[in-house]
């Protein structure tokens, strides 16, 4: 876990999963990927396999061991409902959330049709509690409308979008049920541009329907010079954040030996001991 993110909406980032595959063109200029291959072949860092999918079931009990409560980005790195996630581990992720209950997490997908499916099944307990928000991306209408579509007929009691990068004017959102929209442009070499009017087109919509809106940064090469600001002011609103007292210490340590044991049962061992997955991808 990294107790400080640079990510604005978020305290603190938790990665039980690292790597991923690119599957729309959101992930183009993937920071998470450019980040990890920067230590690819590294003996000993965390990304010394670059952006090769795995799972880390030691990283897994972290948040009961951080006793301070912190809104946590899972998976910052990766993406928890990727394919080659094991339902059993994602089902770890969730426990290990609703145990440690005196955080806000935030879970964030494209892979929207395995959040419907496991939200309304396996992962029903978790769903339904308000301190994890659960959302999708939208960077544009082809995958990115779908995508609102799966989460709406979740039973999430927290729903949010993270509309980033932005690179179309998403037309008419059915923000029915949704709780909060980040927006925000790409940044970095070869950014892809974003227009004011698409974001005063969100939202408006937010603000129409009573969404939080959040509006992350305009983006760019640099950044830092385009800042955050839309119409002279910025925007930081978050849904409503349900605060959790924080178990006794003895408590939290005695959940995490079980939730760190647990791993090492039949079905997670073999999780465990899969080999890192670097696949083919249509949006290099
Ligand atoms: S889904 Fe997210 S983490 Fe995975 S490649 Fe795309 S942008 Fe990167």
């Amino acid at each position: 876990m990294s107790l400080d993110s640079a990510i604005e909406w978020t305290d603190a980032t938790w990665n039980p999963v690292r790597g991923c595959t690119k599957i729309s063109p959101g992930c183009k200029h993937c920071y998470a990927e450019t980040f990890a291959e920067r230590f690819r072949g590294v003996k000993g860092h965390p990304y010394e396999q670059g952006f090769d999918l795995r799972l880390v079931p030691e990283k897994l009990a972290e948040p009961l061991r951080w006793r301070a409560p912190k809104m946590i980005f899972v998976n910052s790195m990766s993406d928890l409902f990727h394919d080659a996630v094991p339902d059993a581990y994602i089902l770890a992720v969730a426990k290990v959330m609703a145990a440690a209950n005196w955080h806000t997490y935030q879970v964030l997908t494209k892979r929207a049709a395995r959040i419907q499916k496991l939200l309304n099944s396996t992962l029903s307990f978790a769903a339904k509690q308000p301190h994890i928000w659960w959302g999708v991306s939208v960077e544009n209408k082809k995958y990115g409308l779908p995508r609102i579509e799966h989460l709406r007929k979740t039973d999430a009691a927290v729903r949010f979008l993270s509309v980033e990068p932005l690179l179309e004017d998403p037309g008419q959102l059915n923000l029915g049920g949704i709780d909060w929209v980040i927006v925000g442009g790409e940044s970095g070499p070869g950014a892809r541009p974003m227009k004011k009017e698409w974001v005063v087109s969100v939202r408006d919509q937010c603000r129409a329907s009573g969404t939080a809106f959040f509006f992350k940064q305009w983006g760019g090469v640099r950044k830092s010079v385009t800042g955050r600001k839309l119409d002279g002011r910025t925007y930081d609103e978050f849904p409503n954040r349900v605060q959790y007292p924080v178990l006794p210490a003895g408590e939290c340590l005695s959940l995490a030996d079980k939730i760190t044991t647990s791993c090492a049962d039949a079905r997670l061992v073999k999780v465990s001991s899969l080999p890192s997955l670097r696949l083919a991808s249509a949006f290099g």
